[in-house]
Formats: structure tokens, sequence, C-alpha cells
């Protein structure tokens, strides 16, 4: 069993002083300029983060090849029993961790918890890195000649990550990239870099040798160094559809390994058979959760038939009643949205989805939060008799604004669905098996939840979606992360006991 020395009883609250970038196994704050980060309940800035140039990020690369050699070396088994204590770690201070994002995103604290024990299940899923490896063997596939495969790690790879999900959506990624024998790069969000760093500090407690896992802090220019830059072999990146449509153009120009997670107008499809207090909850907590900066938030709702009267009154009124306030408060449901500029930008949403001519029911713009004046907030906003034409349906607002689209049957909510540009999640609510089996199967969607709300699949089974939701073709996490971080060595063997003679036609099997 590996020793593991802990150099300090509880990791650095990295919360002291600027977030600067990881690099080398320490905290570096000698490059980058700084740029404010702000707790969006209170519309103050808390802290400030390093913007890193080409430089800091050639820094970061080089400190990450020089680590490579060893550890693509170090058995799996080995790099599992750093995961193992890396997991121990984050799993006493989750809490902690939660509270930092709750600080720089404003999510509430328990969906918080929540992002936390879903990043959590993905290292669990690293720790399986042995097995996962494992290759296969074919004896004699031809006469004295034995064939295997094995998956090797790539080098040093990079990951970009969103705003919305500082601590899962880089969890989707460094861990089994780390437990393949990778180098990893993060290059997470400006808005709330903090976590990154957080995690970094654990894994410096956990043993992870110096090198391995870096934290470069910035936006577009170090993403772009971090691209171009030669000795990076993979990028995975998760934000939005322009952004990732172009870092996929561009890898590929590269001859690089890109997945590319976009955006997303999730639909929730609800038949008149569905149980309709089940299908209400479902919509208040998907489409207002995380004031609806999730990738899988629903922000349509397609209501089938006679029942979408009734669901509309109710679902007015319980968009009414959400209560809003600072993540940490007790009782808050939702918390405020991100930066100021995201809240500009959703009411100018709203401004067009009414220009537009959509029914506006309820509408979040002008809350008042006691004592948070400043703060980033707006309450839960609800369209009626939205119609597929209109930029309020056609585009992602990423902000709590749901959108009522009328249909008559199953075959138009389908066809609806199947006809928009993204395809990241979307959830069928009914009572029968057979119209959720068609829906299922014929909805072009990556991911779809039968009465579940929110279908994020779990670690072993990957995440991804379709069309403009997803670049590259192969899901984060799961075995298809396993397949990204590593790439097929297959092996052909023979120990011949004497000269054969030259063969001039292409060998096959004899
Ligand atoms: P974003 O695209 O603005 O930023 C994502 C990352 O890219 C950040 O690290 C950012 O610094 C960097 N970046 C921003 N502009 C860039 C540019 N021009 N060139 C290079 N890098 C750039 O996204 P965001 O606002 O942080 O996150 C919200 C978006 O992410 C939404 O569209 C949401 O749907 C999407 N998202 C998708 C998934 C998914 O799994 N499909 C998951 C979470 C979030």
């Amino acid at each position: 069993m590996d020793t593991v020395a802990y150099t300090s009883p509880a990791p650095a609250d990295a919360r002291a002083g600027d977030v600067g970038h990881w690099i080398g196994g320490r905290l570096d704050t000698s490059a980058g300029r700084p740029q404010d980060v702000f707790n969006p309940a209170t519309g103050r800035a808390v802290r400030r983060v390093l913007m890193a140039d080409a430089q800091t990020a050639s820094r970061a690369v080089a400190g990450a090849a020089a680590a490579f050699p060893a550890w693509a070396d170090t058995p799996p088994i080995r790099r599992a029993r750093v995961l193992n204590r890396f997991l121990a770690l984050l799993n006493e201070r989750r809490d902690a961790l939660a509270t930092l994002i709750t600080e720089e995103h404003g999510k509430v604290f328990s969906d918080a918890q929540g992002e936390v024990a879903r990043g959590i299940e993905v290292v669990e899923f690293a720790c399986g890195i042995p097995q996962l490896l494992r290759g296969d063997f074919t004896d004699q596939v031809s006469t004295g000649i034995d064939n295997w495969t094995v998956r090797q790690p790539l080098g040093v790879v990079a990951g970009i990550t969103p705003f919305n999900f500082p601590c899962m959506v880089p969890c989707w990624m460094f861990p089994l990239a780390i437990a393949a024998g990778n180098t990893f790069v993060l290059k997470p969000s400006e808005r709330d870099p903090s976590a990154s760093l957080f995690m970094a500090d654990l894994f410096r407690q956990a043993g992870l040798p110096d090198g391995v896992f870096n934290v470069l802090q910035g936006g577009k220019e170090a993403v772009e160094a971090l691209l171009g830059h030669p000795d990076v072999k993979a990028v995975s990146f998760v934000g939005s559809t322009p952004v990732a449509r172009q870092l996929y153009q561009r890898g590929a120009e590269l001859g690089k390994r890109v997945q590319a997670l976009g955006g997303a107008k999730n639909h929730l499809v609800v038949m008149p058979d569905a149980d309709v207090d089940q299908a209400i909850d479902g919509l208040i907590g998907a489409a207002y959760g995380s004031a609806g900066e999730r990738c899988m938030a629903i922000s349509v709702a397609v209501l089938v038939g006679e029942a979408a009267d009734r669901i509309v009154a109710k679902l007015a009124e319980r968009t009414r009643a959400l209560k809003v306030g600072n993540g940490m408060d007790p009782g808050v449901q939702m918390g405020p949205v991100v930066t100021r500029a995201a809240l500009e930008r959703i009411h100018h949403s709203i401004d067009t989805g009414v220009r537009e001519g959509a029914t506006l029911l309820v509408d979040g713009r002008g809350l008042h939060v006691p004592g948070r004046e400043e703060g980033f907030f707006l309450g839960g906003t609800l369209f009626d008799q939205v119609r597929p034409d209109m930029t309020l349906y056609k585009e992602e607002i990423f902000g709590p604004v749901l959108c009522c689209v009328r249909v008559a049957d199953l075959e138009q909510a389908i066809t609806l669905v199947n006809a928009h540009s993204f395809a990241n999640g979307v959830a069928c609510y009914t009572r029968d098996g057979g119209a959720a089996r068609e829906f299922a199967r014929r909805i072009e969607v990556g991911m779809v939840g039968i009465n579940v709300p929110i279908p994020v699949p779990m670690a072993w089974h990957g995440f991804g979606g379709w069309k403009s939701s997803l670049f590259g073709g192969m899901h984060v996490y799961g075995e298809e992360g396993v397949r990204f971080y590593t790439r097929q060595k297959s092996v052909m063997q023979r120990w011949p006991r004497g000269p054969g003679g030259a063969e001039f036609h292409l060998p096959a099997a004899t």
C-alpha cells in the first residue's frame, strides 16, 4: 500500500487573496490580469481572479508535460489509490466546497451540495480504472500468432469548463483523464474559479505528484493558447454552442481530439394521462432550479391536449410562489443569476418574447429581495402560447424562464422536439408505457427522461447531447470518457522457431 504524507490537516481555504493558477503542484499568483469575481447575491466583488496569458498557459502545459512520463508509467492500481485518497478528502470537505460554489455562483446551498455529490460519483467511477483499462487478447489469431489491444494515455489533456457547475463539470473530465495516465490542465470559468483551486489542494494532500493536475485561470486567451499548444493532445470543452463549435473546428484543423459540449433548450412533454401534480413538480424544479442555469434545465413545457389550461394555471401559481433569495438562506428555492450581464441578457430575452406575441403570465423582472438590492435577482418567469418560430423558443436563454407550447398529440410533440437545433435532454411525463417507449425510441435527443425531469446519466453511463449540443461524438465520462482519454494500440506477436521465408502477399490467417 502506498504511504501518503498529509501535508496539512485541512486544505487551504482558497479564499484569501487573488485566485491564482495551480502549476507544478503549487499555487501560482505570479502572473495574470486581475478580474473581479462577484458574489451574485450581494452584487459585490469578493475576490479577484488572475487571467492567464499565453505565456502562463505554456508554463502550465510544460509542467504537465514534464509530469507525464512518470505518471503514465505508474501502474493503474497505484493511480487509483491516489484517486481514492482524493475521494476521501472530497467527501470530508464537500460542504466547504459547496459553500464556495454558492458564494461565487449563487445557486442554493443544497443544490451546490448536489453538484458536489454528482462530481464525486465520477471520481468513484474513476477509482475503478484498473478494470476499465483492461485490454483484450486473442490467442492464435493465425498459427503461432496472438493479437491484443491496450489503451494508452494521450499525454497532456485540457479541460475548459463553464460557470454553471464549477465542481461537477470539471469532475466529468479530470478524474478519468488522470486515472487513465494523462496529465491535466483545467481552465475553469473565470466567473467562479475558486472550486478548481480547492480541488487542486485536495489532490496535493492526496499525494498526487506535482504537475499531474494543473489549473489555469483565464478566458479566451488562455483557451486559445491551450488548444494551439503542440503538447496538448486533447481538449474537453463544456460551454455555449458558438464557442463549442469554434473550438471543435479549430481542433480539427490542428488534428486534435476534441469533445465539445454546447448549449441546450430542453423540452418536457406532459401527456394528457400524466399525473399532473408530478408533472408540475418536475417542471417547476427543472425550470427554476439553479435559476435555470443548467444545461439540463427544462425551458420548454410541451402541453399535449386538453389538460394544458389546467397545467398552465397551476404553473403560474407555483411560479409566483417561488422563494428567491440568497442561496445560503434556509428555505430559499432559487438564487440569483450569475452576473449583471446575464441578468440584462435575460431581461432582453423576455422583452423579445413579449414583442413576438407570446403571453407573459408571470414576469420575474423587478423582483425585490429585501436587503439584497444589488444582487443579480430575477423571479421565475412564465410564458404561454409560445410558437416554434419565436426567438424565445429557438434560442437558449439560460435563466429562469419557462415557455409553454401547446400541441395536439404525441406525434406533434415528437415532431416539435425533433425539429429543434439543440438536443441535449428531454423528458416525457405519462402513465402510458407504450407512449413512453415510442417517445424514448423516436426522440432525437441525447438524454431522455421518462417521468424524470433532469435525466443526467450516472457516472458509468456517460453524458452527452446530440446535434448542436455536442460536437465530436464522444460523451463525457463513462466508458466513452475512458476511450476519449486513451488511444488504442494493437499488438500482434509471434515467436517463430526458424526462418519462414519472405511473404509477398498480405498475411491472412493460416
Ligand atoms: P461559455 O461558452 O461562455 O464559457 C465556457 C468556457 O469557455 C469558459 O471557461 C470560458 O472562459 C471559455 N470561453 C468563453 N468564451 C470563449 C471564447 N470566445 N473562446 C474560447 N473560450 C471561451 O459558457 P458559460 O456561460 O460559462 O456556460 C453556460 C453555457 O454552457 C450554456 O450555453 C450551457 O448550456 C452550456 N453548458 C452545457 C453543458 C452540456 O453538458 N452540454 C453543461 C453545462 C453548461
